[in-house]
């Protein structure tokens, strides 16, 4: 007993050296080659960074690090530029959507609308939540019908994801006046239309929250990764909470709930350091990017002979466009796939949206997945859902026809920030070769 350093004796362990950083400067110079630097200037790179050496070593966790945190950081510089008090750095847009919809209390017996254009996660997060997809039409604007937003509203309803498709803003006046009406959540998915505005206001910031996503193929990347946007402080509580394990951060993270739904299991979202330090480069240059995308899509846009049976789609606010991509519809499906075909051949970055025998999981009709009802397990949960009371939806691959229609007759052009003024006027005029070819000279349509 006498021995016991407790009680006065010699200490077991007498120290412990210092132990090595966890991660030192091999790792940058990992990353050095992501950036396909050359040898000699790695060499150059490694020679400096050795004299850095002693150097205190990153702490890639967003939390605990001593150093302001770059997650921390993007998070903040995104709430500034979208002026919103509360922003949240998750991995994906799929883990935004899911926290956003249980932190809106989506969840068993809940029925949640979504455009039958958008890419597959905004429905599937929907299932991941426990919630029944209910899939509506798009408009002219290829974004959530209002009208038909309206049809499907059953006394299910809890929420609508809105999706600004392609870059282009949903019509939030008319969206918001229906969830209004009804007492629905709205979710904005805007991981197509990072930085675009409706009427002068960011989008993500009209419904209850907004998901942005910052994978590689999105307008700013991180490779992967997310971010949720809200001006709710309960939704932002909430949703921190299921990103991260519910660790439970509060104004008191060891605290006693303070109302119910404030303590709850949750999944583990969280975004690294690599991530934010990444992402907070890039949303250095998006407002950069808008802008030249946008002039050059205006340059394009009005060089387009009008022709009968050439119609662009419908702009909710063509200045809020983040103008990633120009869209025009076709009378027909054949003249449609002969045009871009055509367009190809003139070295117009043209393709199709919608073709019947090709896959593609950003149009509802292939998401078999949900119209078959598939679920992870066989007891088929959320579709056997004992809270759910009612009929469940009916889904088929025609039970939007019009979006299909829509989609079978797009032209869409993408549109670079990097384009020439001499390039944007050479996209015109083999956009006009081919749109006179086939659909005859210009009309006096106005
Ligand atoms: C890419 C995308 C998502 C999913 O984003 P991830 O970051 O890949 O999870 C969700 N919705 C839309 C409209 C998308 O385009």
């Amino acid at each position: 007993m006498q021995n016991l350093a407790i009680n006065g004796g010699p200490k077991a362990v007498k120290s412990l050296g210092p132990s090595q950083p966890k991660v030192g400067i091999e790792e940058i110079l990992e990353l050095l080659d992501l950036w396909h630097i050359s040898p000699e200037a790695k060499r150059k790179i490694e020679e400096t960074l050795q004299v850095e050496k002693g150097n205190k070593a990153p702490h890639l966790f967003r939390y605990y690090g001593t150093t302001p945190s770059k997650v921390r950081q993007l998070e903040e510089e995104f709430a500034r530029l979208m002026d919103v008090p509360y922003a949240l750095g998750v991995n994906s847009c799929t883990s935004a959507l899911i926290a956003a919809l249980v932190a809106c209390g989506v969840g068993p017996g809940c029925e949640v609308i979504v455009p039958g254009y958008t890419f597959f996660a905004s429905a599937a997060a929907v299932v991941v939540a426990k919630a029944i997809p209910v899939i509506a039409e798009v408009d002219d604007s290829l974004t959530l019908d209002p009208n038909d937003f309206e049809n499907k509203i059953t006394d299910r309803t809890k929420a609508v994801v809105p999706v600004h498709m392609r870059g282009m803003c949903c019509d939030m006046d008319a969206i918001m006046e229906i969830a209004n009406k009804y007492n629905l959540k709205v979710i904005e998915d805007v991981a197509q239309a990072c930085g675009g505005s409706f009427k002068g206001k960011r989008l993500g910031t009209f419904g209850d929250a907004g998901c942005f996503s910052l994978d590689f193929y999105k307008i700013i990347t991180s490779g992967e990764g997310g971010l949720i946007i809200t001006r709710d402080e309960w939704i932002y509580i909430r949703a921190q909470s299921y990103h991260d394990t519910a660790a439970c951060w509060r104004p008191d993270r060891f605290g006693r709930e303070r109302m119910p739904g404030e303590l709850f299991a949750g999944e583990n979202y969280r975004m690294s350091e690599l991530q934010g330090a990444v992402a907070l480069a890039q949303l250095r240059r998006l407002d950069a990017l808008l802008t030249k995308m946008r002039s050059n899509k205006n340059r394009i846009k009005a060089g387009i002979h009008k022709i009968n049976g050439l119609e662009f789609r419908k702009a909710p606010d063509a200045e809020g466009d983040t103008a990633i991509c120009l869209v025009m519809y076709l009378p027909d499906v054949e003249t449609t796939k002969k045009a871009i075909k055509a367009m190809q051949a003139e070295g117009v970055p043209a393709g199709g949206i919608y073709d019947a025998t090709v896959r593609d999981w950003h149009i509802y009709s292939n998401w078999e997945h949900i119209l078959e009802k598939k679920t992870a397990t066989n007891d088929g949960c959320p579709y056997s859902c004992p809270y759910y009371e009612g009929s469940l939806p009916t889904y088929s691959v025609d039970m939007c026809p019009h979006t299909l229609d829509l989609l079978s007759r797009s032209v869409h052009i993408d549109i670079s920030p990097d384009y020439t003024p001499q390039e944007c006027d050479a996209i015109v005029e083999g956009i006009n070769k081919v749109v006179q070819a086939y659909l005859g000279s210009p009309s006096t349509k106005n």
